[in-house]
């Protein structure tokens, strides 16, 4: 009998490479596709939803779930935690659905590690002046906090090599197709090796 067990697709990328916004085209655009909902103890932000975007949890319960292993990964991003649940992802797998984790780079190798077979996608920004940008025009951050994540963020561009594919988000089209062309297995369409290279050097060359 075939196997219908859904993929595992984890999508990583330094803050402000625009991930969010490639998820959600993903989910319109492929079939039989979901996006894991996390838990996190960071607050709210403004247009955001309870269960949608996160399960928004203290601290203490955030614990008591790690402590229950119901975790399949977490980390601490920016002084927060947050967590993929174990249960609810295994439940969506083994009914067939393709499942996309949107985690950073740690829970990303935790996730290799316990389950191989997922496909593992780092998504990097075209250039420091391009995630530069984006990160002040997100109007959530004070500048510290820009600072803060755009630091993070060229830290984070060191661990892109522990993934499976590396690709740029330029164009949001152009992103969503590329990580369709990585979930279906159909690389030799996939033209990336320039641009990862020009976008990686921006960050390392000194002016
Ligand atoms: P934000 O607070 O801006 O929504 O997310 C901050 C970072 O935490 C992002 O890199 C995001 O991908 C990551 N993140 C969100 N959910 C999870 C999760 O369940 N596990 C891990 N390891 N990282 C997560």
């Amino acid at each position: 009998m075939k196997d219908k067990t859904g993929k595992l697709i984890v999508i990583s990328a330094p803050s402000g490479t625009g991930k969010t916004t490639v998820v959600k085209k993903l989910l319109e655009k492929i079939p039989n596709i979901a996006a894991s909902v996390s838990f996190t103890t960071r607050p709210m932000r403004e247009n955001e939803r309870e269960g949608i975007d996160y399960f928004f949890v203290d601290k203490r319960k955030f614990e008591s779930m790690v402590d229950s292993k119901q975790f399949i990964e977490h980390a601490t991003v920016f002084g927060n935690y947050y967590g993929t649940q174990k249960k609810s992802l295994l439940i969506d797998l083994k009914k067939g659905i393709n499942v996309i984790l949107e985690i950073d780079w740690q829970g990303a190798q935790q996730v290799k590690e316990k389950m191989p077979s997922c496909i593992m996608i780092f998504l990097i920004p075209p250039s420091k002046e391009v995630l530069l940008s984006r990160l002040k025009n997100r109007g959530t951050d004070s500048k510290r906090e820009i600072e803060n994540r755009f630091n993070q963020a060229v830290s984070d561009l060191n661990e892109s090599n522990k993934f499976d594919y590396v690709l740029v988000n330029d164009q949001i089209e152009v992103a969503v197709e590329n990580i369709s062309l990585c979930i279906e297995g159909n690389l030799n369409k996939l033209n990336q090796s320039e641009l990862v290279d020009k976008a990686l050097k921006s960050f390392y060359e000194t002016n």
